[in-house]
């Protein structure tokens, strides 16, 4: 993805990984396989692979400047983590802090880390493995947790201490969250909280009970980081398509329809934390549901 200006404020993406993943019907239960041909002229090659119909994702972090604060959205999935439940996970090695470097951010420069919800693949820079400890990445930097999303993933992981449950997304809970609260660098907001003037909270509920999406409007622009209230671009096709990874698929759905209702045919700039390459899009009708215009 290219930078982005959003008036006077910048976005660049962080990438971890990209690349052919799912088939549409298992991340999208109940998808009709017609879909992807009915969309081919916008979904393929960016966002459906033409060879086998897989669906591409990436996995990527944003960082906003705004001038008062660097802010990073989202921390993807993170290096040496115990993922033995997800092998393209596990243990893994990426270049990522490479990567933001590369941007001009060096992780004492990040102000405040944002992760739209507390997924394993949304939390895992939040920390990093230094002498067999997990501590802060981003040593200077405030970590902004929704309440709602945070309180309720602390209940499944007291759950799971008590016995019953499994741990929470993978472990990452307590190796990617649990660790940033403990060295008093996470702060609960509200779900329409606001970080500086024009960039702030509204809550997305559905793929987790406290999902949020941020706004960042300057200079009469606007970006909104929509982290997983769509998982693909084929979503657009047809916003009541919830993916498999989400707690309450019908919630889920209206969120979704509603922001492709809000933000189709304006300017806002969306970026979703799993769309590949070109990445950022504005929202269009498109026959009976919408695209995205690159
Ligand atoms: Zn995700």
């Amino acid at each position: 993805m290219k930078p982005q200006q959003i008036g006077a404020f910048r976005v660049d993406r962080v990438l971890e990984s990209e690349g052919p993943y799912f088939a549409l019907d298992f991340l999208l239960p109940g998808a009709p396989a017609e879909l992807i041909g009915e969309n081919a002229d916008w979904l393929k090659p960016a966002f459906v692979d033409p060879a086998d119909d897989r669906l591409i994702l990436s996995f990527q972090s944003f960082v906003l400047r705004t001038g008062r604060n660097t802010i990073l959205i989202d921390t993807c999935t993170g290096d040496d983590k115990e993922r033995p439940g997800r092998p393209h996970w596990h243990r893994q090695k990426r270049p990522y802090l490479e990567r933001l470097a590369a941007i001009g951010v060096a992780p004492e420069a990040v102000d405040f880390v944002f992760c739209t919800h507390l997924h394993a693949d949304h939390v895992g820079w939040n920390t990093r493995l230094e002498n067999g400890r997990w501590v802060p990445t981003f040593p200077k930097a405030r970590y902004i947790f929704a309440r709602r999303e945070y309180e309720h993933w602390e209940a499944v992981h007291r759950e799971h201490l008590a016995g019953r449950g499994e741990p929470v997304s993978h472990g990452s809970f307590a190796d990617s969250v649990l660790p940033v609260v403990e060295a008093k660098r996470a702060v609960f907001v509200e779900s329409d909280h606001e970080i500086e003037t024009g960039v702030f909270l509204e809550p997305a509920p559905g793929h987790t009970p406290g999902n949020s999406v941020l706004h960042a409007e300057s200079g009469g622009r606007r970006a909104l980081f929509i982290g997983d209230v769509m998982h693909t671009a084929v979503q657009l096709a047809r916003p009541a398509l919830s993916s498999r990874f989400c707690s309450d698929a019908a919630l889920s759905a209206a969120t979704r329809t509603a922001l492709c209702e809000r933000h189709a045919e304006t300017d806002t700039l969306i970026l979703a934390c799993h769309f590949p390459t070109p990445v950022a899009g504005r929202i269009r009708r498109h026959r009976a549901g919408f695209a995205l215009a690159v």
